[in-house]
């Protein structure tokens, strides 16, 4: 995971707007340069020799400098542990915005933003539109038979779902995506002839591979929503349920949660995703 990916995480539950008075006064913290661009202490202003290249401790004031980069301009400065936690959040917003420029430049973006303005009867948020061409998405794979697209429109929706704070819509969708990926989802809309399918078969259970990130994303969130094991089971299971009989999957919800739930326990994920759940 990138450095990038990682902040965007931590930083996925900011408030998209700033209200009251107190937001306000933290709000115009994050837009203003934090630290020291020259060797100086942020804390005593004493003068350093050179720019430390790492978090060391001040000579004179014994207090811990440490070196960060600011998104704004990308220069590195010299903060106090207060001001280092001011420049991670402003490098959540900054990769916010970067994402929501990404967002808007999708096909169809537009387009799907109008319709929702008027059904919504106001403007809706960038993930709002996302979600709603994701549910488009989905619903056209779904009927062209293509199930790696529509694993991946679900996925889309399920990050979406996470970026607006729905949190167990969320979960529900990212373990759709596993009990899809279970199954091993193939491509095959451009296959009519019957006897073919057979040879291409729709899912294949022996090419299946469960991506890390996804089961990291898994676990962050049973986490966040302070699941047991036994919980995540009959979240899991319910949501399999559903498409294991709608798109007749190969492998079964409960043959899938063993797979599932044995590469979950396979230590360095939930490590990690503890990890990150702590704020490290
Ligand atoms: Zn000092």
């Amino acid at each position: 995971m990138s450095l990038l990916d990682a902040l965007k995480r931590v930083f996925r539950h900011r408030p998209d707007a700033t209200t009251s008075v107190q937001e306000k006064s933290r709000a115009m913290t994050l837009e203003s340069p934090v630290g020291n661009t020259e060797p100086v202490c942020p804390h005593c202003e004493l003068s350093l020799e050179k720019m430390p290249a790492r978090k060391k401790r001040c000579p004179r004031c014994g207090k811990y400098i440490y070196v960060r980069t600011r998104p704004a301009d990308r220069v590195k400065v010299l903060v106090t542990e207060e001001q280092a936690a001011v420049i991670e959040q402003q490098w959540g917003i900054h990769c916010d915005e970067q994402e929501n420029a990404r967002l808007r430049s999708l096909p169809g973006f537009e387009q799907a933003r109008t319709q929702l303005v008027q059904s919504l009867r106001r403007e809706p948020t960038e993930h709002e539109v996302v979600l709603e061409l994701a549910n488009r998405d989905l619903a056209l794979h779904g009927e062209r038979r293509n199930w790696g697209l529509y694993r991946n429109a679900k996925l889309q929706i399920a990050e979406s779902l996470r970026r607006l704070g729905k949190t167990k819509a969320s979960l529900t969708a990212y373990l759709e995506v596993c009990y899809l990926d279970v199954n091993g989802p193939e491509n095959v809309g451009a296959i009519n002839d019957p006897e073919l399918l057979t040879e291409c078969p729709p899912f294949r259970p022996d090419t299946a591979q469960l991506a890390r990130g996804l089961l990291w994303e898994v676990e962050t969130m049973r986490q966040g929503l302070k699941l047991n094991p036994n919980q995540l089971r009959g979240a899991f299971l319910s949501a399999a349920a559903n498409d294991h009989r709608s798109l007749n999957l190969p492998v079964s919800p409960e043959e899938a949660w063993r797979k599932l739930s044995q590469e979950l326990s396979a230590g360095d994920v939930s490590d990690e995703a503890t990890m990150t759940a702590r704020g490290h």
